[in-house]
């Protein structure tokens, strides 16, 4: 029997990249799905590409920011498929300041406000909308952080790291509450991920992917040499996903970087050449 046989999930952001693997994993091992994006053309390619594989969809553009998107979300869900197995709060996105040229605290508090809205108040929010009926079927949520809420400070996008680390402690706090009612909450950090991602902050094709080629081919950013791919983040919300398998996992953020996140800057340049200096 598939592993998701019989359970719904509802995932944010899967209009593309991370979530839009995430739905068709889902989908392809038994979940009906509930996918929500703004772009109504990306998302109905990724309802295409679900219902090619047999998978049961309830399709909810809009911004989910917005209250009447969140509860559109949860009310379609419950009146297609009669209840919520999984929440996957993936939707997520870093915002530049307009001209590229001012980063970390210089940029505007306006773009520190529009950054905690889709990263942290939309998903605090996505969660209280679908607390009851995952109590209901004692059910799973997977929140999608990334490597630049950890340790390490991701100066190009300080408030994004910020807001991420909110969401981290989001996740410990509220999987100690959750689990009391048979509910359990876990995250998984992402290093880079080749994604549409970096164009949505707003570099342009061709720049996305010369960086995810850059990264890939220096060891110090990405010491397993490859780029991630969303496949490789939605195996992994997935595990967190089945309870079979991963029960014991309680409020835990799992780290998926190819090892990024481990370089120290000091260990990537040569001891021998610094004594011949
Ligand atoms: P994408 O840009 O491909 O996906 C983001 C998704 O969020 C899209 O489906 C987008 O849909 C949706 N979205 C964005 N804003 C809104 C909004 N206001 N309302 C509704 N939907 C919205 O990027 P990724 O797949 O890479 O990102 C997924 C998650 O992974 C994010 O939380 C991101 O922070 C995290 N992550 C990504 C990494 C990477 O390197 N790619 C690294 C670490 C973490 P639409 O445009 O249709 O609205």
């Amino acid at each position: 029997m598939s592993r998701f046989a019989g359970k719904v999930a509802i995932i944010t952001g899967s209009s593309s990249g991370i979530g839009r693997a995430t739905a068709v994993l889902l989908g392809k091992e038994g979940a009906k799905v509930t996918i929500t994006g703004r772009n109504q053309k990306r998302l109905e390619d990724t309802a295409q590409t679900l219902k090619k594989s047999g998978v049961d969809v309830n399709l909810v553009a809009g911004d989910i920011t917005k209250t009447a998107c969140q509860e559109t979300l949860v009310e379609s869900s419950l009146k297609k498929f009669g209840k919520i197995n999984i929440l996957v709060n993936n939707v997520g996105a870093a915002f530049n300041d307009p001209d590229l040229t001012k980063t970390g605290i210089d940029t505007g508090v306006d773009i520190l406000r529009k950054t905690l809205d889709i990263n942290v108040i939309s998903m605090v929010e996505t969660i209280q909308k679908c607390k009851p009926h995952l109590i209901k079927t004692q059910g799973e949520i997977i929140n999608v952080s990334t490597i630049a809420s950890q340790q390490s400070s991701f100066i190009h996008y300080t408030y994004y790291g910020m807001a991420k680390s909110a969401v981290d402690q989001l996740t410990r706090c509220t999987s100690l509450e959750l689990i009391k009612h048979g509910v359990r909450m876990n995250s998984v950090s992402p290093g880079f991920v080749d994604t549409p991602f970096l164009n949505a902050v707003g570099l342009p094709e061709n720049a996305a992917k010369k960086v995810a080629e850059y990264y890939a081919n220096n060891r110090d950013c990405i010491p397993s040499g490859v780029a991630g791919k969303s496949e490789d983040i939605a195996k992994c919300i997935a595990f967190l996903a089945d309870r079979n398998s991963s029960s014991y996992i309680v409020g835990q953020t799992i780290v998926i970087d190819g090892g990024t996140s481990l370089v120290v800057a000091m260990s990537t340049h040569s001891l021998p050449k610094i004594l011949d200096s």
